[in-house]
């Protein structure tokens, strides 16, 4: 088992680190305090425009070559002839790892870079599925960065946790695709950019139950398309992005948007999900250690009782456990990787859903330990811990709840001992 990136990919973890470290980290103290006392005043539109020193920051990182790193191996041949810097840098999953773990160090890093989610996962949808129709009107321009998607499969109805459960229903009659239903926690639905969506519908409810729904690609501007609301996470609105709840009345597109051909939904969600989760995972290995980090310049910094902060209580045993923590998840992570880059998804099953319980669990927990250090001032807006927390928190949820892949984990461990699912 080898983990080392190839060199290529350590040169290219370097310069987006100090890509993140000289350029990004000033520009997003600046837009915190910014957002922060917007929020304070109402929002207003203004949240939801995405600031011109952000574009810039996408102009400059695409102009070092730091764009679609998260294209996977193997498809960055035509797409980088076509597109020189747009077309990823053909790195593996072990490759482009530290990558996503650099850009979990910022907010707003995965977006500067072109590597966010959900436009990854929606983007590698389109590579792997898309017909050459679907890819050249939503894959080029989301690579080019002039588009954003949203992906639209958790609904406020059923428990989403089971995606077989979903109850919107998308037809197909004649020509046409049919949507009705509702949709909710739809992120990405709120930046300007938007212009799609990956909507997963029921087509065909007497089928096989993984055979049922499809995945149909929808554009926000076609009538029946409301966004009802936007939700906040813990009261953060995650602008320019934003979740949103959306509904579909009498929605009509042309048949050609089913990607893949109806009944394909869960094959494809298999295949969008693997990497999308070791990009997730990094990035909050990377949100830990900025926790961490934080965590120690307070500690060494302030004092109480005569002494610094780390040197009392057991601030120094939780320093260690922290360190021990991190750096166990993320050869778990790694190791996860390899195996994707081995054997692909079905092969690494259990691995991919470990490591999505895995990394949140522990950035959660070095993130909290971070507000603790910090006394009040962890918990204010004038550290972007508060934000941490809540982004770790919420991707113990986002694609699935730990326990749905704690029971994944659990059902290939007994597959082992001959139970069946
Ligand atoms: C910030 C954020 C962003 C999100 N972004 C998106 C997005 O872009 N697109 C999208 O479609 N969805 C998105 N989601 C939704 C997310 O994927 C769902 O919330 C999640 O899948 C759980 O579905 P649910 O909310 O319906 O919970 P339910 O299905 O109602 O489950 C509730 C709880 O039941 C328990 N439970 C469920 N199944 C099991 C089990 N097998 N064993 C034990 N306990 C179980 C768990 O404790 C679970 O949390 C997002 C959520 C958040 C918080």
């Amino acid at each position: 088992m080898d983990f080392s990136p190839s060199p290529r990919a350590a040169e290219l973890t370097e310069a987006v680190r100090a890509f993140v470290e000289d350029e990004i980290a000033p520009v997003e103290d600046h837009l915190h305090t910014r957002a922060g006392e917007a929020r304070r005043h109402g929002g207003g539109a203004d949240l939801w425009r995405v600031p011109d020193e952000v574009r810039e920051l996408q102009r400059k990182a695409r102009a070092q070559g730091l764009w679609n790193l998260f294209l996977p191996a193997g498809h960055e041949g035509p797409y980088a002839e076509r597109f020189g810097t747009r077309g990823g840098a053909g790195l593996t999953n072990v490759d482009y790892a530290p990558i996503a773990e650099a850009t979990g160090w910022s907010f707003l890093a995965p977006y500067v870079f072109n590597c966010n989610a959900p436009d990854t996962g929606n983007a590698e949808l389109l590579l792997r599925y898309g017909s050459p129709e679907q890819r050249e009107r939503w894959l080029d321009p989301l690579l080019d960065g002039r588009i954003r998607s949203a992906f639209a499969m958790t609904e406020p109805a059923v428990a989403s946790s089971d995606a077989t459960n979903m109850q919107l229903t998308a037809v197909v009659e004649g020509d046409e695709v049919v949507l009705d239903g509702r949709k909710w926690w739809t992120t990405g639905i709120g930046h300007p950019d938007c212009a799609v969506l990956v909507v997963m519908g029921l087509s065909a409810p007497d089928a096989p139950r993984h055979q049922r729904h499809s995945m149909v690609l929808v554009p926000l501007d076609t009538p029946g398309v409301k966004v009802e609301r936007m939700l906040d996470t813990m009261g953060f609105l995650d602008e320019p992005f934003g979740h949103g709840e959306v509904s579909f009345t009498d929605v009509r597109v042309p048949a050609t948007h089913v990607i893949a051909g109806p009944g394909r939904a869960f094959e494809l969600a298999q295949g969008r999900l693997g990497p999308g989760r070791v990009h997730h995972a990094m990035r909050m290995i990377g949100l830990a250690e900025r926790a961490l980090h934080l965590a120690c310049e307070r500690g060494l910094s302030r004092r109480a009782f005569g002494k610094p902060l780390v040197d009392l209580g057991g601030n120094r045993e939780r320093i260690a456990e922290a360190r021990i923590a991190i750096d166990s998840a993320r050869l778990l992570i790694l190791h996860a990787a390899w195996k994707l880059d081995r054997y692909g998804p079905t092969g690494a099953l259990s691995e991919v859903s470990a490591i999505k319980v895995a990394a949140p669990n522990v950035a959660q927990q070095v993130v909290d330990f971070a507000m603790q250090i910090h006394g009040g001032a962890g918990l204010s807006g004038d550290f972007p811990l508060a934000g941490a927390w809540t982004a770790a928190r919420a991707v113990r949820l986002a694609d699935g709840p730990d326990e749905v892949h704690k029971g994944v984990v659990a059902r290939v461990e007994l597959g082992k001992h001959g139970a069946a699912r």
